[in-house]
């Protein structure tokens, strides 16, 4: 994850410890450095230059009062500088519904159904849950069955009807059978498109209107780097999502969307997916993956 991104810093950050003092120039010089791998990463140039320009500020003030050595200092503005730009703290999911209700949107291929068969297991195994998966891509058969095999694969029910074509009565249709069957969780995974339409747009929006979710989550695929943040703001703007969930974090990812998702949409990632496995999931510390990127 992130092996470029953390070389470069890597790089900056150890040239700059062998200095003995800070001085203007080789802070100077070492915040240039973080910029370019920032923005090599594909993270935004107004972010990165943003956040370069606050480190710079903050080596040059802090100098007389430490006993850090520069690299330290640094290393340590950076770090928090990462922490803050992810959003600080770790959020939650809101399970206070009865059932609670999950929407997952997200494009094609992003790894939805997946992520929707790992939530289900992560709230069965660490929580107590008793959740409900429900298939509402009526486009695509293959979708359905996906989310079957995954449901079998973790013990989990899953609600389909066949040959239904219309997500909205389809999900309204899930939660009525939740709440008759004491589920308490019901996770309702949408059809996705390979870009952005209206038709999927309108859809979802439907869906999420008619079954008023306690939590809706934006899932994409990091790889995708400033395509995802992009997609991450149409979502938004149709939706209103509750939070982020990052997939494909095992692949060879550069950080762009991780690091700058969080203060685009200004909304929390909140999981992270790390392969296909169904226990690959992670609750996102921004703090730990700040730790990461800085090795
Ligand atoms: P959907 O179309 O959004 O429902 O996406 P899928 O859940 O079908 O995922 C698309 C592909 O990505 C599948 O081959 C998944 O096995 C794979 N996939 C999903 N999440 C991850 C992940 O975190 N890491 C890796 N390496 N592959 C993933």
């Amino acid at each position: 994850m992130f092996n470029s991104l953390q070389d470069k810093l890597d790089k900056a950050l150890h040239n700059i410890s062998g200095r003995g003092k800070i001085s203007e120039i080789n802070v100077a010089e070492t915040v240039k450095e973080i910029r370019r791998a920032l923005v090599d990463a594909d993270v935004n140039y107004k972010i990165a230059k943003d956040l370069t320009k606050r480190v710079q500020d903050k080596a040059l003030g802090q100098n007389v009062l430490t006993s850090l050595t520069p690299g330290q200092l640094m290393t340590k503005i950076v770090h928090d500088e990462l922490v803050e730009l992810m959003g600080g703290t770790s959020e939650g999911i809101n399970l206070s519904g009865k059932p609670s209700i999950i929407l997952i949107a997200g494009l094609q291929g992003s790894g939805k159904t997946t992520f929707s068969g790992k939530l289900a297991n992560f709230l069965k195994q660490k929580k107590n849950k008793k959740p409900l998966l429900v298939a509402c891509d009526v486009y695509r058969p293959a979708a359905i069955q996906q989310l079957k095999i995954l449901g079998e694969q973790v013990g989990i029910p899953v609600y389909t009807e066949e040959g239904a074509l219309n997500p909205s009565s389809i999900a309204e249709n899930a939660v009525k059978f939740a709440k008759e069957n004491g589920n308490d969780v019901v996770i309702v995974d949408t059809a996705g498109r390979l870009a952005i339409d209206e038709q999927m747009m309108n859809e979802i929006k439907s869906v999420h209107y008619f079954i008023k979710p306690n939590e809706t989550l934006f899932v994409v695929d990091s790889m995708t780097g400033q395509d995802a943040v992009n997609t991450a703001k149409a979502f938004n703007e149709a939706l209103n999502f509750d939070g982020v969930v990052l997939t494909k974090l095992d692949g060879d990812t550069r950080g762009g969307a991780a690091l700058t998702i969080r203060s685009v949409v200004e909304k929390p990632i909140k999981f992270i997916s790390t392969g296909e496995k169904m226990e690959a999931l992670d609750i996102f510390y921004p703090e730990r993956m700040a730790d990461r990127i800085l090795g």
